[in-house]
């Protein structure tokens, strides 16, 4: 039997995504086995995370500053923006520079079976974003599965009446696939491709 605190700490870790009951223990034996080194520079990032992460108002992006890192860098083209459904897709297509616009992140995607409806996503922060004007291109680059697909056409079908162009990341993209998991090459070829939504 493992102390209280041991047990707490497990069941925190556990409910990381990526992490089950058992690597959450693993990782707590491992930080027990390391306090002296593993556990201070874990504590220092995990408070610094909580001190300076802010979501940026104008993308939704996660950065320590608003507005974040993209949306205040001047050499991005802000004429074109990439809508992702979560944070991570936009780390995973900036990881190796491969858009040079700015992005929308809309927080998850339409969904009957969870109840996630369009107010519940920035699809309306987007649509104002569009609306003021100085956008050309909308990239959407949803996750392959159904419901990342409804969503697509959902806000497609909001843009129609907008002067923007509306494209979508090339198919070849693995049904279920989660932006996040594919690799540079792949995701390089599904922005270069990319082609209007119909
Ligand atoms: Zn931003």
């Amino acid at each position: 039997m493992a102390s209280q605190e041991i047990e707490t700490l497990a069941a925190a870790l556990a409910r990381l995504p990526g992490l089950g009951p058992r690597s959450a223990r693993r990782a707590v034996l491992y930080l027990v086995k390391r306090r002296e080194n593993a556990l201070p520079a874990l504590l220092e990032a995990l408070e610094g995370v909580r001190d300076t992460l802010v979501e940026c108002d104008i993308c939704g992006n996660v950065d320590t500053r608003n507005p974040c890192g993209v949306c205040s860098d001047p050499r991005r083209d802000a004429r074109s923006i990439c809508v992702v459904e979560d944070v991570a897709d936009l780390w995973a297509l900036d990881r190796a520079r491969l858009f040079t616009g700015t992005y929308h992140v809309l927080g998850g995607k339409l969904s009957a079976l969870d109840g996630v409806r369009p107010e519940d996503l920035s699809i309306a922060e987007l649509l104002e974003r569009v609306g003021g004007g100085g956008v050309d291109e909308i990239v959407l680059a949803m996750n392959a599965t159904l419901e990342g697909q409804t969503t697509a056409h959902y806000i497609a079908e909001r843009l129609e009446d907008l002067p923007v162009r509306v494209t979508q990341l090339a198919h070849g993209l693995p049904v279920g696939g989660e932006l996040d998991y594919l690799d540079e090459g792949t995701l390089a070829q599904a922005l270069r491709a990319r082609r209007p939504l119909g």
